[in-house]
């Protein structure tokens, strides 16, 4: 009750929530007394969560923050809303987010933006904005997210949050709807490194009906928080503090490693050097794959339709002129453009290879170092539409997170400070299925 009086409250003017589910949430909290009284209680039972309205819930709205998904009701659950929901959360709503996830700064919404509880003025990030803005207001006191080139760490980083991107694989992508398919990963918003590891042990795990998540062991990440960080390589790759970093940020992140130092890890200096490749390579494959996975929505099987069509070609064109947003065409247009037929080996092809050379960086560091560590984000919170109009420079916000998507890797946003009252990130990301060593590394700089 009092988490949903504070969105009474605060979401007239944060509007980090599209779908309130007040009396379910109710009614759950009330179960969730009773099997406490019992003694019976799941892991995390009674514990409020707020779900991105990209995750599938039964019976309930599931928007994607589009017009075109406005009135579609999911008919199942994804496989992460129904693992938490087994280990006993109560669900308060769905949060907002950047059109299909597209975005960094949640601006995309069809709801409208999201704004910063940091400063209102601001935006929170995206594409997971609502969920990052909604755990920083006290409007949850945990989220989940979606990551396809940075959306659950470049929110986490500009609300002062923590955020994990797991490994590909490691969390079912069943339910949950698809943007780019091999670099979607969902994973845990929260406060601290302590409060996502216990997300994670509900969330992560092989799930048949994904066919690319993996049957890896699932370890105990919250007894592996204090394994020791003494004697871990950290490697500092020399082209992530490059121009276009905020001084602030580059500041803060070698405040934070001089912190590990103290803890006992030794520093490297390493070099990733396809960096530069990675928004390009990205910018085709990410929205090559939305091309293909959008092209279901076409006003047959669900969601918006457009009125009175005159014939199918009518009937698919007017649906997706008028449901989709300009974002979402945008990465459509991108998207079919590189992978139609005279185009493909110039653009998509190339893209891939580069994407092989991106991972190979990643894997030759591994051979050297246990994490690697850099900015989150190259700037704090920017403000409101500052952006809005230039993809360029907004897709450049992504320079620092995409790559891991690219490789695969799991990777962690945690709080290391300040810029002028905003909060700035550092990120540490790891070898392949190390999620409990970077939640770890996290909870002992926290
Ligand atoms: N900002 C990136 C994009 O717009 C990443 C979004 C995401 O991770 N979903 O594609």
């Amino acid at each position: 009750q009092s988490y949903l009086d504070a969105i009474a409250k605060q979401d007239g003017t944060i509007n980090s929530y599209i779908t309130v589910t007040a009396e379910q949430a109710l009614a759950q909290a009330r179960a969730a007394d009773e099997l406490r009284a019992k003694g019976d209680a799941p892991a995390l039972c009674g514990l409020p969560i707020a779900h991105k309205d990209i995750f599938c819930t039964d019976g309930i709205r599931t928007s994607c923050a589009s017009k075109m998904l406005d009135n579609f009701i999911a008919p199942y659950n994804a496989t992460v809303v129904e693992k938490l929901a087994a280990a006993g959360v109560v669900t308060l709503g769905k949060t907002n987010l950047d059109e299909f996830a597209m975005g960094s700064s949640n601006e995309t919404s069809f709801y409208g933006p999201v704004r910063n509880p940091w400063d209102i003025n601001c935006v929170p990030g995206g594409s997971s904005g609502g969920s990052a803005a909604a755990v920083a207001a006290g409007l949850a006191p945990i989220a989940t997210g979606t990551d396809t080139g940075g959306s659950i760490r470049q929110p986490a980083a500009l609300c002062g949050l923590t955020g994990l991107k797991p490994s590909y694989g490691r969390v079912s992508r069943y339910g949950m709807i698809a943007f780019a398919s091999s670099l979607d990963q969902g994973g845990p918003i929260a406060r601290t490194a302590e409060d996502a590891a216990i997300m994670m042990q509900a969330m992560a795990g092989f799930d048949l009906r994904d066919s690319t998540s993996m049957d890896v062991p699932v370890p105990d990440y919250r007894a592996a928080l204090n394994n020791d960080i003494k004697g871990k390589k950290i490697g500092v790759p020399k082209e992530y503090f490059s121009a276009g970093l905020h001084p602030d940020i580059a500041a803060a992140v070698q405040t934070a490693l001089a912190e590990y130092q103290k803890l006992g890890a030794e520093l490297v200096e390493i070099s990733l050097p396809h960096t530069e490749l990675a928004v390009p390579c990205y910018y085709v494959i990410a929205p090559a794959e939305a091309s293909t996975n959008l092209s279901r929505y076409d006003g047959v099987r669900y969601g918006y339709r457009c009125e009175d069509p005159q014939d199918l070609d009518d009937l698919y064109t007017r649906t997706r002129e008028e449901g989709f947003g300009e974002e979402v065409k945008r990465r459509i247009m991108v998207g079919t453009y590189a992978l139609s037929a005279g185009f493909y080996d110039a653009y998509y092809r190339k893209a891939q290879q580069i994407r092989r050379l991106i991972r190979n960086d990643f894997v030759e560091a591994f051979k050297q170092v246990d994490f690697i560590a850099g900015p989150t984000a190259p700037n704090p919170a920017f403000a409101l539409g500052e952006k809005a109009n230039d993809p360029v420079t907004m897709y450049l916000e992504d320079i620092y997170t995409i790559s891991v998507n690219l490789a695969g890797l799991p990777a962690i946003s945690l709080p290391a400070g300040f810029s002028n009252g905003k909060p700035v990130s550092l990120q540490l990301i790891g070898r392949d299925f190390d999620e409990a060593g970077l939640l770890a590394a996290a909870h002992q700089y926290q």
